[in-house]
Parts: C-alpha cells; structure tokens; sequence
C-alpha cells in the first residue's frame, strides 16, 4: 500500500484536504471527526499527528463534483444541514467531518434496513440526527428540523425537485445552499439537458432557486449531475 508523502488543505475547497501518495496519486480527505473509526471501509491517513479519512468519489457523490470541478464547496464549520436520502451516511460521514461537533445534520430516510445503520453511525457522530421518514411529506418532521443552512438531496426520485423545494419551504434560509444530485443520463448536460434534467431545473428556478453550478459525475457516476443552488426566500 502507497504510503503518504504529504497532505495539504485544498486549494479550492473548505474543509476538504489533497493527499499526496507515495506513487504520484492523489486523493480527496476530510480530517477525521472520529480518530480510528472508519464508515464505509475508506482508507485512514495520519499525517502530522491528524488522522483524514479518503473521500471516495466513486462512493459520494459530492466527492465525484468536487474532484469534477464544482465552482465551491459550501458546507461550513457549524453549519446545520437537511440531508435527504441519508442512507447509511457515507456522504453524510464527510459532511459530519466538515461542520464538527458544533453542526447538526438532519439525516432523512424512509428505509428502515438502511437507516438501522444510520442510527448506529449517530451513535459514534455525535453531529447526526437520523429522521426515519418519507422526504416528500416534510409536514411530518417540521417539529424536529431547525432552520438550516443548506439542504443535500440525493432521493433518486422523479419529481425530486419540487420535493426538495418543499422542503426548503419549511426548513432552508435565505440564500441557503442547495446540493442536489440530479439525474442526467449519459448526456453532456451543458450541451443537450435531457427532457428530465432540464424540467427539474425548472422546477427549481420556479420555486425560488438561483443555479450557481452545474457538473456531471463521470467518470465517477454515470447517471448524475451535482446541482449547486441558493434559496431566495
Ligand atoms: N446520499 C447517499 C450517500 O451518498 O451516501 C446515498 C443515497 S441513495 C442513492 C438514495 C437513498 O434515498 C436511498 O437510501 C433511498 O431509500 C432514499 N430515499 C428515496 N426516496 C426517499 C424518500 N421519499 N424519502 C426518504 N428517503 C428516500
């Protein structure tokens, strides 16, 4: 295994660090919010006394936009975040790594095999707080959800944006940040959206979203886009 030579914060990304291997490879990495404990069986790094965990982007999606490009990365330090689609939390687990100890991330779920595991990971990350529910009824969780500061979405649903924007109705402030992974199959979506891709666009400028980016995930994901927005209330 390909030792490392040096990590250092990226150049581009809050929170998201470069790791330099031995063989001229390099990798993304968020710094450990739990020193030993691995979510999805990522690789660990200590380098200077801090242990990072290797952001996969064939495993998460917004690793996949980050290493493609995306023109920020918004999640911050303290930052409260609906994440819908949770699953069992291996994009969730470097979002947790990002905002620390001071932000929450509300992590919604509507399979329960899946969210068992969720539950277990907010056992050990202390920032998770697993909602087992159905994404397109957010009347049912509005009691337990703050304001947040952005909302995640990867429910790999049709009409998936106007549930997110009902969502952000009820819980995402002005000019909060969307991140939104969107179906785009096997089309250069600055070149020819298909029908799918472009009407969720439309929904979400229609219901108060400013696009800020848009990439595709391949070679990383085939079917995806990451959509970057912001909420005007
Ligand atoms: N975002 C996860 C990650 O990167 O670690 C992977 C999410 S997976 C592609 C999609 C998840 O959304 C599945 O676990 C599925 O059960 C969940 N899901 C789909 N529709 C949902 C809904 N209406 N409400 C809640 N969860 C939903």
């Amino acid at each position: 295994m390909s030792e490392v030579v040096a990590i250092k914060p990226h150049e581009k990304y809050y929170g998201v660090y470069v790791v330099e291997l031995e063989d001229g490879s390099m990798r993304l990495a968020t710094k450990n919010l739990v020193p030993g404990h691995r979510v999805y069986g990522e690789r660990l790094f200590r380098y200077e006394n801090v242990e990072y965990r290797e952001w996969n982007m064939y495993r998460s999606k917004l690793a996949g936009a980050l290493a493609n490009g995306l023109s920020e990365q918004p999640i911050r330090e303290s930052d409260s975040i609906l994440y819908l689609g949770v699953a069992t939390g291996t994009t969730a687990s470097h979002i947790s790594d990002i905002i620390g100890l001071k932000g929450r991330i509300y992590g919604v779920e509507f399979a329960p095999r899946v969210m068992r595991e969720f539950v277990a990971l907010a056992d050990v990350r202390k920032n998770l707080y697993p909602i087992l529910a159905d994404a397109r009824k957010p009347q049912l969780y509005r009691h337990v959800v703050e304001l947040v500061d952005g909302v995640y979405a990867d429910i790999a649903q049709p009409e998936q944006a106007s549930v997110v924007a009902d969502n952000a109705d009820y819980f995402l402030k002005h000019n909060g940040y969307l991140l939104l992974a969107i179906k785009a199959r096997s089309i250069d979506v600055t070149k020819e959206p298909s029908e799918v891709y472009r009407r969720e666009i439309e929904t979400l400028k229609n219901r108060g979203f400013e696009i800020v980016d848009v990439v595709h995930l391949e070679p990383y994901d085939k079917d995806h886009a990451m959509v970057y927005a912001r909420f005007k209330r």
